[in-house]
């Protein structure tokens, strides 16, 4: 490879080696064999090729910032990562008049960020509230979520460019005609034959190089709105305040409920940590203590409105106001006293198109560093909302480390990102943060809830969960795209 792609292009020096082999999961670092910076397509064809020549094991990354989720590693040590994002960092158009862009992997949320601002655009996208330097296309690829109104990332891909696992090159939807250009390859999504660019995500069969984005028209004004809810039970009653108006669309962005330790983890650490030696939960006296000290409720509720002024979504406010404050447990926090807080203030910078890193520092609840993230989700139902609430607080309980979780709510489902922080330098909790992800993911698949995505160390043991039909069906199409598997092997649990 340092042949065909210069010197620059590989490195197989020791604290690279270690940098790319570290993550977040309760599991040693794995050590990859070199690391590949390709420049261009053309480039990736050659290390796919080469890696059939010689059968070795390739794992691509965008930035590698799927941090809880495994970060830059791969599967396994000895796996070669590719690195796209080093030098395959540009925005390759920006369409103000349809609304999107076109990307390569390296482009991040934040260059972006940068790059519309600098134009002038009118047109905003929709960050996580993960790492700015996160690729939009990366977490597209693991079905990744944000705030606004497109926040299904996945969702607002549309026509990719991919190098399969046997070296040959596609292009989806519109853009598989030969042609000279192609007018509607990031505007229809829905296109001749069958719709490939889903096989891409999640998965190992290839490695996309390129894809179309859409981006959102900013609205003239945008206004985050927050209430809180005091105490754990009332998670019944704030679902189904929220399920109407994700329903009719009142409200267009999604609308997060989270509770008081995932918002408090972000200003502060674990006070009661060193007492306890990491062994205990915090305690309940404790908790209310910090909801009091950082003005959050058990329970805190996010979205935004648009319209054309503040002024004009003055009488949506109002009418959101009456709408949830019909349940006594429930508070507006009006917007100057939400953005003297620190944690709500990240949520409103998300709302408004704004990267940050605030959530980050969350992984300093506890020391040590670690960090998984469990993704399960329910109907947008008060009563199995509640009962799912008790039952994560008891797993995480039991093995002594704190429930920590968002619900990002849409009209009939909510997706539940579940935090568990521990401390990976201590053997000890990093094999209770591994049995408390074991036990909730076995649990929750008891009641036919699967994860939306999951943390590189689980995905064997979720693939495993599936039907025998499925597990079959996928490996059949990786035998058929990557033939010698020379793409990341085990990835999402396909061989
Ligand atoms: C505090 C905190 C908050 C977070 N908040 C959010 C959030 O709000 N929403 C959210 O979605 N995530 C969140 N995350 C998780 C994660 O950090 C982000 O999803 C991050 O953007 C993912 O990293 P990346 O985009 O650099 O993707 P990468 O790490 O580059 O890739 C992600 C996956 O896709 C695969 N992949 C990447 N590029 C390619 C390619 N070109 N071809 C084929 N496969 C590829 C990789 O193999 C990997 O499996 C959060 C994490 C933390 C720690």
């Amino acid at each position: 490879m340092r042949g065909e792609l210069g010197p620059d292009a590989v490195s197989t020096a020791d604290a690279t080696l270690g940098r790319y082999g570290e993550h977040t999961l309760p599991s040693p670092d794995n050590r990859p064999a070199a690391v590949l910076y390709p420049a261009s397509t053309a480039d990736v064809q050659r290390i796919v090729l080469a890696a059939n020549r010689h059968k070795v094991q390739l794992f691509p990354i965008s930035t590698g910032q799927n941090i809880g989720l495994g970060s830059k590693s791969p599967m396994c040590s000895g796996q070669i990562v590719v690195d796209l994002g080093r030098h395959m960092n540009k925005v390759l158009e920006v369409n103000e008049t349809l609304g999107y862009c076109e990307v390569e992997p390296g482009v991040s949320f934040q260059s972006l960020y940068d790059e519309l601002n600098k134009r002038g655009s009118r047109l905003m996208m929709s960050p996580t509230a993960g790492p700015p330097q996160g690729s939009l296309l990366g977490n597209a690829l693991d079905k990744g979520g944000g705030g606004g109104a497109a926040a299904d990332h996945f969702g607002s891909v549309c026509g990719m460019e991919v190098v399969l696992g046997s070296g040959d090159l596609i292009r989806t939807g519109d853009g598989s005609l030969e042609a000279a250009e192609h007018l509607n390859w990031h505007v229809s999504k829905y296109s001749f034959g069958p719709a490939l660019d889903g096989l891409f995500t999640q998965s190992n069969y290839g490695i996309v190089t390129r894809a179309g984005i859409w981006l959102m028209l900013r609205p003239p004004h945008i206004e985050p709105f927050f209430f809180s809810a005091a105490d754990d039970d009332d998670l019944d009653e704030v679902i189904e305040l929220v399920r109407p108006l994700k329903q009719t669309n009142f409200v267009p962005t999604q609308i997060r409920v989270t509770n008081d330790l995932y918002l408090i983890a972000a200003a502060e650490s674990n006070p009661e940590y060193a007492a306890t030696g990491g062994r205990k939960q915090i305690s309940d006296e404790a908790r209310r203590a910090l909801q009091h000290k950082h003005g959050l409720g058990a329970w805190n509720i996010s979205g935004a409105l648009f319209g054309a002024s503040k002024q004009a979504v003055a009488p949506q406010i109002d009418r959101l106001r009456a709408h949830f404050t019909k349940s006594s447990k429930i508070r507006y926090i009006p917007p100057e006293e939400a953005q003297a807080v620190a944690p709500l203030d990240i949520a409103r910078k998300n709302y408004l198109g704004m990267p940050s890193d605030g959530e980050l520092r969350m992984l300093n609840w506890r020391p040590g560093g670690g960090t998984a993230w469990f993704l399960p989700g329910m109907p947008m139902n008060g009563q199995i909302a509640h009962q799912m609430q008790k039952h994560s607080r008891e797993i995480c309980r039991q093995h002594g480390l704190e429930y920590m979780v968002s619900n990002v709510c849409g009209p009939r489902f909510a997706r539940g990102v579940h935090t568990l922080v521990f401390n990976r330098s201590d053997p000890d909790e990093a094999a209770r943060a591994d049995q408390c992800y074991r036990a909730l993911a076995a649990s929750y698949a008891e009641r036919g809830v699967f994860v939306g995505r999951a943390p590189t160390m689980y995905q064997q043991f979720h693939q495993e969960q599936r039907m025998p039909g499925i597990v079959q069906a996928c490996d059949a199409i990786k035998r058929a795209l990557d033939p010698n598997g020379v793409i990341a092997p085990g990835k999402y649990g396909m061989r």
